[in-house]
């Protein structure tokens, strides 16, 4: 496929993009006065043809946003990127946005949460948790992730979160449900210390039983990674990044960083839970965030829609599976996603 948009070019004729001379030939192709540095309009230039989508539209990428990557990489104020600026401004926004590297994390994809004590079709939603299979299936086929994960919700049989479990543990004086009348649903105070806000659910994800374990038919892709949260009795933990006190981590985040991902796609069960926290968590961690919305189900249409609020309002993005093969082949390339990426490297200092 030959194109006229460079980045496209670049992927076409397998640049290597550490190569000096592809960062001068960009920075050339785009300095349109020849005056061997970018202005604003040049650097707009360059984000309207950074920023398409799979069929070579442009993302609107507002002049204010562009204008705030812009003075961000200027780094010494003289209102022009020059070329210093400007390898600062590839290795760390243009790189990782034509060439991610990527992770799929299926969470959470076992039984109990598909046919089992905490089927997501008995919740409020009334989804069908089964559904996610055939589309993370379908990913795994069609998509050349670099790398895949799986989750296991992962519980010892005196876990905080099991509705039979309320008897071995104390409620906190400020919570307002009485102890002999806790029901599945209810969110309740144990006492600690410190005190834990939990939803109570029913027995579920028992370590090494039927229903911790991955359903039959999900496909699991070679070098995969697995990784196990909820594993500790008075802690639960919804994210696959840190319990929900965030006093301990699994080992998600250094098996992401050890491998240099920069783009984090996140499905399975279910949306709000254990999904939309790795995907917030994700973000906080840094990661270039995507919910692959048919990929999910959830419990409640409320909490699933604030997930999502949360996500959009935080610069992740929430995609559809059909979009996910050319967001991984860098063939489109949102906006959203890269704004973040750019903010995120002059805040951290990445240099
Ligand atoms: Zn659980």
């Amino acid at each position: 496929m030959s194109s006229d948009n460079f980045f496209d070019q670049l992927l076409d004729d397998e640049s290597d993009l550490k190569d000096e001379q592809v960062i001068v030939d960009c920075m050339q192709h785009f300095d349109r006065d020849g005056d061997g540095t970018l202005n604003l309009r040049e650097l707009c230039t360059l984000t309207d043809e950074l920023f398409i989508d799979e069929n070579g539209v442009a993302y609107e990428f507002p002049v204010r946003m562009c204008a705030e990557v812009f003075y961000a990489f200027d780094t010494d104020r003289d209102g022009k990127i020059n070329m210093e600026e400007f390898k600062e401004l590839w290795f760390n926004v243009i790189v990782p946005v034509i060439k991610p590297r990527t992770a799929l994390i299926a969470i959470d994809v076992q039984n109990d949460f598909i046919d089992g004590s905490l089927a997501i079709r008995n919740c409020p939603a009334g989804q069908e948790g089964y559904e996610v299979v055939p589309v993370i299936n379908d990913l795994l086929d069609t998509v050349p992730f670099n790398y895949v994960f799986y989750t296991y919700d992962w519980h010892p049989e005196d876990h905080v979160s099991f509705i039979d479990n309320v008897h071995l543990r104390n409620f906190h004086e400020s919570c307002s449900v009485p102890h002999d009348e806790a029901k599945i649903f209810d969110t309740v105070i144990f006492e600690g210390p410190p005190p834990i806000e939990q939803k109570l659910w029913p027995r579920h994800c028992v370590q090494n039983s039927w229903g911790s374990e991955l359903h039959s038919e999900l496909k699991i892709a070679d070098n995969a990674t697995f990784i196990y949260k909820g594993t500790c009795s008075d802690i639960d933990s919804y994210s696959a990044f840190w319990d929900n006190q965030k006093l301990s981590q699994t080992n998600l985040a250094e098996e992401l960083r050890s491998r240099g991902v920069t783009d984090v796609f996140v499905s399975g069960l279910a949306t709000e839970y254990c999904v939309g926290y790795t995907a917030l968590h994700a973000l906080e961690h840094g990661y270039r965030t995507i919910l692959v919305e048919d990929a999910c189900r959830g419990v409640d249409v409320k909490d699933i829609e604030e997930t999502k609020r949360k996500l959009v309002e935080r610069h992740g993005a929430i995609v559809t599976s059909d979009k996910v093969r050319n967001m991984v082949l860098g063939r489109n390339r949102r906006h959203d996603l890269g704004y973040r990426t750019a903010m995120l490297a002059v805040n951290s200092k990445k240099f």
